[in-house]
This record gives structure tokens, sequence and C-alpha cells, in this order.
């Protein structure tokens, strides 16, 4: 505690001693000069962000003191509207900050969001907690009828009260401050959860001397592994790590079972090596403070608390959803790991299917059953060629136009800078990151340098938008070829890309994808519909070194395998969905034994052991880190909404049709979160979707 006291002093001083040097140089306190007003990464250095963030954290204090002081009664206007717009700076250097923290990385920033958690948490408990703000809030709402609102500020007046109240706000001010405590400990927590991850994925490296040893591999995958060798000064070598695009294509093709399995095992144990950076105790301790922290606000669990913000409204809702799509996927994952001890007895193999042994068995039955591998597929998925049918797909839905730019600020040489239009008219700006590095974290999302939202006067703000993923880089004279799933990844953030893109929304709290986590997922799901449409096909699928379009025989082929494998990849994810469940439908503080929590909880279910859950609990970034707690469940949830709402377009024979793209714009990309998401998908489709086309999508009926 006191190291802290004397920290934020420190900063006070240096302030004030230079602050005109300081502040004529920092890029965050003045508008960016920079097409389209994009952050000047250039010009942006890492000693920027903390006089930035206590100069954010002072003017909103201010403006919040504005709104307290104010001897008007209070109204939307004076209130709602002003502490909407209480915080730019802050939002200003926030979005760069935990941007680049995600995707690029390194000690210093890693330090500074260390030391940064704690304030920022103490910062949002000053104005959630204020009383007399609260108060105001209260009045506001409660006189609703009085000021004659749009069903947009309706919608922001209704969220901002209850958020103050889920933040603590009707609470004792003995009950406050243990709040604050929790809260400021929690955030800390997560940082830490995520520290560890990145060092123990970074940590973790297969060394491949002996050419033997890459028995089974394709060319190209080993000539990419002796680029990444190389890269790390082990010449004449070849390097796999625990990078999804560097693991998978060794486990699928690997004949050495004992190197699938030491590089599998390095995965699944991430965090759980009972070294230093292990997360067992972080995520016990998290789950333990979520609980209490629940139970303070008046809730029985973590679950009831997150839940009932979103669709799904209870823990019970969940779980018995997730269990009528588990009873249909589990059997079929059964026969899938029968099949494959088959092939293992057939070849004379004398061992029991292991998980390291899943990917392997399964590219065989694949190639045997639909003469189909990634290898077959890759040369026509050139990541330029995927990006421009991703493109094509929006501007034949949207009408929206890209190109690229050139005069943009970049913060990593791999991001590519494009301009969005539609007849002409600027939309917003858009990055894309794809390659793996050691300073961005695993997996892929997409989020806003700046949200699309009006300012006070009413004036239009476009947004810069951008999409980070890991997939397969290039390597030696080869572009960046990839899988159909890392294509179908790329449509997937994409559709995160322009329900911010195509947000029209007044007020920056309610744009963009400011939606519940369980609606989320519609607008990048429904992306993945098209990415392996004939129709689509047609257009990006080129061969990197012919340029022959893909073969209808591959797209028949393609199509045939498309739900190949389904019941492995539904019970996987469906067993992490379960285990986040599970820690957060927790009513009572327990010291949990993480792997036997874990354990019990995936046997409780009947998991089979050749399957791990997608995530194990020590590398589920998405539930202690990264906000999807009690929320994984999300994306098959949105599986159910975006099914329906393609067959909305399937229905009308043209995948392309404009009358239905104008009314999902209109109804759904265009509102951000400015009205209830049911109401939105019944004023899109006309009613209420069913489960049948979500099961019929993954072949399980
Ligand atoms: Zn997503």
């Amino acid at each position: 505690m006191k190291k802290k006291l004397i920290f934020i002093f420190m900063v006070a001083v240096t302030l004030s001693s230079c602050n005109k040097t300081a502040d004529s140089d920092n890029p965050f306190f003045s508008k960016y000069r920079t097409p389209f007003e994009v952050p000047p990464f250039d010009k942006i250095k890492a000693e920027h962000f903390m006089p930035a963030y206590l100069k954010g954290f002072e003017e909103q204090k201010n403006n919040v003191d504005r709104i307290i002081n104010n001897p008007e009664e209070p109204t939307f206007k004076n209130t709602i509207k002003a502490l909407e717009y209480s915080g730019e700076m802050l939002t200003k250097v926030s979005r760069v900050f935990s941007s680049l923290n995600s995707a690029n990385t390194n000690d210093t920033l890693q330090a500074i969001n260390r030391e940064l958690s704690p304030l920022s948490s103490r910062h949002r408990d000053d104005i959630n907690l204020n009383e007399k703000l609260f108060l105001r809030v209260k009045s506001v709402y409660e006189n609703m009828e009085r000021f004659n609102l749009t069903g947009e500020e309706k919608k922001v007046l209704d969220n901002t009260y209850k958020n103050f109240i889920r933040s603590g706000a009707a609470l004792s001010p003995e009950d406050k401050e243990k709040l604050r405590k929790m809260n400021e400990e929690l955030s800390l927590l997560s940082v830490r959860f995520g520290e560890n991850l990145l060092a123990e994925t970074n940590d973790f490296r297969l060394i491949i001397e002996n050419r033997e040893d890459l028995a089974g591999l394709p060319d190209g995958i080993i000539a990419q592994a002796a680029t990444l060798a190389s890269s790390m000064g082990l010449e004449g070598k070849w390097v796999f790590t625990i990078q999804v695009p560097s693991m998978t294509p060794f486990l699928q093709y690997s004949d050495k079972r004992e190197l699938r399995q030491k590089l599998f095992t390095g995965y699944f144990m991430k965090g759980d090596n009972d070294n230093s950076r292990d997360n067992k105790d972080i995520i016990a301790r998290i789950a333990r403070l979520r609980v209490e922290r629940s139970q303070l606000l008046g809730y029985d669990s973590y679950a009831d608390f997150v839940l009932e913000r979103n669709m799904a409204i209870t823990p019970g809702r969940v779980f018995e959803f997730l269990g009528q799509v588990w009873d249909a996927a589990l059997p079929v994952a059964k026969a899938e790991a029968e099949a494959q001890q088959e092939v293992i007895t057939r070849e004379g193999g004398n061992f029991r299917l292991e998980p390291w042994d899943w990917w392997y068995y399964t590219e065989k039955i694949k190639k045997e059953k639909f003469d189909l591998d990634d290898e077959v597929t890759r040369p026509y998925f050139v990541i330029d060629n995927v990006i421009t049918g991703m493109f094509y797909v929006a501007n034949q839905l949207y009408g929206l136009g890209f190109s690229k730019r050139f005069d943009i600020p970049k913060y990593h040489p791999d991001v590519i800078t494009y301009e969005v239009t539609r007849n002409r008219k600027h939309v917003g700006i858009l990055l894309i990151d794809n390659y793996p590095r050691a300073s961005k974290r695993g997996g892929a999302w997409c989020g806003a340098y700046r949200g699309q939202h009006r300012t006070e006067e009413g004036k239009m703000v476009h947004p810069v938008v951008t999409m980070v993923t890991n997939s397969t880089p290039p390597s030696g004279d080869k572009p960046s070829l990839l899988t159909a799933e890392e294509a179908s990844t790329l449509f997937h953030e994409f559709g995160h890309a322009l329900h911010q893109l195509l947000s029209n929304s007044t007020y920056p709290g309610v744009s963009g994808t400011s939606v519940p986590r369980d609606f989320v997922e519609l607008p990048s799901q429904i992306m993945e519909h098209w990415v392996l449409e004939p129709e689509v096909l047609k257009v990006y699928a080129k061969h990197y070194q012919t340029g022959e379009i893909i073969p209808q025989d591959i797209v028949d082929r393609l199509d045939r395998a498309s739900k190949f494998n389904m019941g492995f990849i539904t019970v996987e994810y469906l067993a992490a969905s379960l285990l986040d469940m599970e820690y957060h439908s927790l009513t009572g503080p327990t010291e949990l034994n993480i792997r036997e929590f874990e354990n019990d909880a995936m046997s409780k279910y009947g998991l089979i052991p050749e399957i791990k859950p997608r995530y194990r609990s020590t590398y589920f970034n998405h539930i202690w880190a990264s906000g999807y707690a009690s929320g994984y469940y999300s994306y098959i949830w949105c599986e159910i909404l975006d099914s329906d709402a393609f067959q909305a377009f399937k229905e009308t024979g043209d995948i392309f049709n404009r009358e239905v793209a104008a009314r999902f714009e209109k109804e759904i990309l265009s509102r951000g979160g400015t009205r209830d998401p049911l109401d939105m998908y019944i004023a899109f489709r006309g009613k209420e979707p069913g489960i049948d086309a979500l099961l019929e999508n993954r072949g399980l009926k």
C-alpha cells in the first residue's frame, strides 16, 4: 500500500515540475495530426501513457465534480449525457494502451499495466461509488418520462442506472470499502494471469535437430519451422511452438507420436507447471473473490450477477441450453474416437487413443474419406486474397469499398491499413495485423482505437477499427497460406469490424460492439457462413502460383467435409463453456484445488479422456482476463442466431440479397447497443430463432 502512495506522489511531482515539455511532446495531449486522426503510433512512446492516464483521471474527476455541484435539478442532459462525455481523454489513451498491450506488448508496457490497473480500478470506483452522483442518476431514472427521451437515450439511462447499482452504489460505506479492495485485487490478478500466460507460451519450444524427426510433415510446414528456427538463431534446426499456427500442423501430420505428446503437453500444461508462472493460485483467488463480490452485491453467484444483463438472463437457461447441445454432440464425439481407435488397431498400433493423437488420426480419416487435407486447400487461401474475398462480401452486401493506404501510422510493420468508404463517403479506418509474434497474445480479436459516436454537439465521429489474428505467416518465398479455419477466423473478426464500422449511434457507450456478450458474436459468426460459399470462393480462392481458381471438385470435397469432426469441435468447446459456468456458479467461497475442480467438473459431464477442454483453467484467458467470465457459452448461443439469420439470406435464393442485408444493417449492425438484443433480432427476422438451424449447421441432428 505504502509503495503505491509514494509512486503516485512521485508521478505528481514529475508532472508539475516538467509540465511544459512533457505536455507539448505527448501526442495524447493534443489532437492527432495524422490522416483521419489515427493514433500517431510512430510518435507515441511508453512514457506518454502514464501522464495521459493521470490527466485523463483528473479530467474525468473534474467533470464529475461539475455534474455533482450543478445547482440545477438533475436532468438527462446535465447528468447522464454529461457523464457519457466526461472521460474523453481517458478513453483516448486507454483504447490505445489496451490495444497495444495485447497486440504489441513489451516489458515496459507490462510494467505500466501493473501500475495502472489498481489506479484505474480506484478511479472507476470513485465514480461508481460516488453517492451524490448516484442520487442524481437515480433521480433522472425515476423521473424518466419528464425528459422526452429517444429510445437510445432511454437505453443509455437504463444502462447507467443499472451499472451504478451493479457496481455497488447502493451499498453501505463499509461494504463499499470492501468492494473497492476486491476490485483492486481482482484487476491485478487478471494482469498477472495474462503475463504468466504470455511468458509460458513464449517459453516453450520443440527444437528438432534430426531430419527423421520431421517424418510425416508437409514441406511447407517444415520450411516454416526452419524459418522460425533461424529467426531464433538456431540455423539448420527446426522449431515448433505452442502457438496455434505452429502447433496444429505438427499435431496433424507428425508421425512421431512421442514428439506430438511433448508438444501438446507443453500446450495443455501452460500455467500449470508449479513454477513462478503458475496460474492455479491466481485463478483460485479470482474465483473466490468473484463469489464474495457477487454476494456482497446481493447475487447468489457470479454467473447470476453476469447473466441478468445478457440475453440468457439466468444460469439455469445457459446450463439447459448447453446440456441440450452436449447431449447431441457427445455421442458423435465418442463415435469419432472409436473410428480413430480402429485406424490405430488396423495399423498395428498397440495403444489407446490419447489427446495428442486426435488431430493426427482425424487428418488421416479425413484424407481417406474426402481425399482432403489442409495442405490441399492452403495454396488457394493466400491471405491477401482471403482479405479481398471478405471485402468483396462486404461490398456485395453493404456497398462498402476498401482502399489500401500507405500514409497511416502503424505500430508494427505487419499492420496493413485501409480506408473504408461507401458512395465515396468516408466510413472509417481498418487496421489488420495477422502474424504471431512474442509481443502478441494468442487468439484473434477485433477492437477500436476510436469507436463511432457523435460528439456532444452532434458531429459524427468515424471509427478506427483494428483486427488482430495469429495466422500462418509467410515463410521463405511463400506468402501466408491459410487453412480454411484460419480464413474463417478472418471473416469472423471482420464481422466484428463491420459491426464497428457500420455503427450509427449517438452516445459512445452504446455504439459498435457495446452489446451483451451473448449477442456480440452474431455479427461476427454470420460472416463465417460466406467464407466457403462457392460464389465467394470463386472470387478469392486462387492458387498462389498459378492463379487458378479453386477447382469445383475441391469445393465439393470441402462442402462434404464441412461437418466432419464436428463432435470433437463441439465437445471441446462445450467442455470449456461448462467449465466456465461451473467456476462461476459457485455459491460459497471455497479454497479451490484447481486440478481437482477441473477434473471433477469434466467427469460430471462425462467428458471422454481423449478430449481436453478447448481451454483448460490455467490458460483460459477469456474467463480470467478478458471479460468472458460466465460468457464463454456466448459463441454457441449466438450460433442459434447466426445460423437462423443466414437462413434469411438463403431463403431468398441469393446469399447477397441486398434487401436482407439492408435490414440486417438497419436493425442490428447500425444499432450497437441502443436497443434490447431480442427486439433487434425480431425486428430483423420477424420471429425468435429456434435451436434447429444450429444443430443442422453442425450436423448434429
Ligand atoms: Zn468473436
